[in-house]
């Protein structure tokens, strides 16, 4: 037996605990992974509160990003001991996920461990990180350029945000943080930040179009603060969304598109194919200032994960948050 994190459901009632579950309830899978960290992601609060149907099938150990050491595998490109990432494919929505001590995955959804990557460090970056790298990739695709001018990050105080903001200032973009926490102003500087921007000047009805303002933008907040982004993008820029943090709603016209030239690249990380994650993995391994993502981490242990859930759909959590299930496997 070992530790997990179960949701389970009855009737319209939902529930999450901490309880013991047998390595025979685990889903099919063809590798077996001893989990040494997992994270807690927006999608995750979600999923234990019940506040969105995240959870498809019940019970559901939540937890959409491990990293651990495999213990067994019949598959071809795992061995015992390998050190792997899982991210997404839907673990933690409709397959066991990792808040718990082990995990039961195809092998295809795997990504072995970059070189120099520390466990902690991978699940520091997670899903959250791991979709900002995609943001900025999604940007440069389309042809967004650290001399196109200033890009604005949303969210930027939160998981996403946070290492979007790192990567961008890394690659020498000009970044303005939009935070709805003014506390985290010096925080998002020593990010990288060149200028903070209050949320509140993207919270009102949005124009069709507004006077341009930045050549691209990483949204993590969708509805009103998407179209107020949407509104203030440069000729020919890029907005690359990948959240819903302010609603799943879009109130925005087609002016910024057929005036402007503006491109709203959406962005997904869940079933985004192996190659494309090895890829950004490489890169987050060799680009990512390891500095500021400690300085972005925090950790919550295995036994406060239900408690620090709902924090996040109250927007208190800074950065990213990794909990630590076995971390002596480091
Ligand atoms: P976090 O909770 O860590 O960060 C979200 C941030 O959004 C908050 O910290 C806050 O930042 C800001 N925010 C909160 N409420 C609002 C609001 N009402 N309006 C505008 N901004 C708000 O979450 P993550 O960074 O993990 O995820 C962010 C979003 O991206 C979520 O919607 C998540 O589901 C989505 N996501 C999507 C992925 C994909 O594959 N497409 C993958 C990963 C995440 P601040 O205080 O600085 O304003």
């Amino acid at each position: 037996m070992f530790d997990a994190i179960v949701i389970a459901k009855d009737g319209d009632t939902q529930t999450v605990t901490r309880t013991q579950v047998s390595p025979d309830q685990l889903p099919a899978g063809d590798v077996l992974v001893q989990v040494g960290y997992s994270t807690l992601n927006y999608k995750d609060a979600l999923a234990m509160t019940g506040a969105a149907p995240v959870v498809r099938s019940f019970p559901m150990v939540p937890g959409i990003d491990f990293v651990g050491v495999v213990i067994e595998s019949s598959h071809a490109d795992y061995a015992p001991g390998d050190r792997v990432i899982l991210n997404g494919w839907g673990v933690g929505e409709t397959h066991w996920g990792g808040l718990a001590k082990q995990a039961r995955v195809k092998g295809d959804w795997l990504v072995p461990l970059p070189e120099g990557i520390s466990m902690r460090r991978a699940m520091a970056i997670g899903t959250a990180g791991y979709t900002a790298m995609l943001c900025v990739q999604a940007l440069e695709r389309h042809g967004v350029r650290p001399d196109s001018g200033e890009v604005a990050v949303t969210g930027a105080a939160g998981g996403v945000g946070s290492v979007a903001t790192a990567l961008l200032a890394g690659r020498g973009y000009h970044v303005a943080a939009v935070t709805g926490r003014a506390e985290e102003a010096e925080f998002l500087r020593g990010l990288g930040a060149s200028s903070i921007v209050d949320r509140t000047e993207l919270t009102g009805k949005a124009r069709p179009l507004s006077k341009e303002r930045w050549a691209g933008a990483v949204d993590v907040a969708g509805s009103t603060v998407l179209a107020n982004l949407l509104s203030m993008i440069r000729y020919g820029g890029t907005v690359a969304a990948c959240g819903l943090a302010a609603g799943m709603d879009l109130p925005t016209t087609v002016a910024p598109f057929i005036l402007r030239g503006v491109t709203l690249a959406g962005v997904d990380s869940v079933m985004v194919p192996g190659p494309i994650r090895r890829a950004a993995w490489a890169a987050l391994a060799a680009e990512l200032d390891m500095a500021k993502l400690d300085a972005l981490t925090v950790e919550v242990p295995f036994d406060q994960v239900i408690d620090t859930a709902p924090k996040f759909l109250s927007g208190q959590v800074r950065g990213r948050v990794v909990v630590p299930v076995a971390p002596e496997l480091e």
